[in-house]
């Protein structure tokens, strides 16, 4: 039993000296076991820091603190990143919108009132519109609806990603004919798993609040290859009143 006994001493000082390693966040490269709680993501092509920590719902200041990381554009494919609190690695590509486009659809995309998108929910409140919100971008709307009020798919397609994920809490994403995807987050509770198919206005979730998030309401995002879309510029003419204005 001897050496077992040199073998756990042995592995207690290399503990030791990790968790020592640990204290110095934001110096030196970071090594794997040295930290908290976390996981490591590997970099993928159109990856930035802000999109992953987005993904994670961890800020992209503190992934570059984490990982010792000066200069946040420099981030290389394979490149692997700490990120603190993370659970498992997760599909940044599908998760978070390449960009956000602010300007109307080309006129052959225009689709509002063509019914090709309907809104996720029957009634509620437009408490959030698309675009810049203070030093971030809001890359969807958000909808006000008292909690366990059912969410509909906006369109018919295919359930890409239904999870719970920090910041967007229970999430639901539905891929679309032509390029096109809806978002479903803050969820009470997904109603839907990946891989199945859904019809238009079929139930994929129930309102809530979960996530990042001030009261129980949607976020409801249309990306087209991946951009972020104004999902009003899609939707039929308002059947949700926008808060503070008072309805016509
Ligand atoms: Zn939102």
């Amino acid at each position: 039993m001897e050496w077992r006994e040199r073998l756990w001493a042995g592995l207690g000082l290399g503990l030791v000296l990790v968790a020592l390693a640990g204290c110095s966040l934001g110096h030196g490269r970071p090594r794997p076991g040295a930290k908290g709680d976390g996981v490591y993501h590997v970099v993928r092509r159109g990856e930035n820091l802000y999109r992953i920590g987005k993904a994670y719902g961890v800020s992209h200041t503190e992934l570059a603190r984490a990982n010792a990381i000066e200069d946040a554009s420099r981030l290389e494919i394979g490149q692997r990143i700490f990120v603190p609190g993370g659970k498992r690695s997760l599909p940044v590509n599908l998760i978070t919108p390449e960009h956000a486009a602010t300007d109307p659809p080309p006129a052959g995309d225009f689709l509002q009132g063509a019914g090709v998108f309907i809104w996720p929910l029957a009634s509620g409140t437009l408490t959030s519109t698309f675009g810049p919100r203070g030093r971030s971008f809001h890359d969807g709307i958000d909808i006000g609806a008292p909690p366990g009020t059912v969410v509909r798919a906006s369109r018919d397609g295919e359930v890409i990603y239904s999870d719970a994920l920090r910041g967007y809490g229970n999430v639901v994403i539905v891929q679309h004919a032509g390029g096109y995807a809806t978002v479903y987050a803050h969820n009470e509770e997904n109603l839907v798993d990946a891989g199945s198919k859904v019809r238009q206005g079929q139930p994929v979730a129930r309102v809530g609040r979960s996530g990042r998030t001030s009261g129980p309401n949607l976020h409801f995002e249309i990306r087209k290859d991946n951009v972020a879309r104004n999902p009003i510029y899609f939707l039929p003419s308002q059947t949700v009143q926008r808060a503070k204005d008072s309805p016509t």
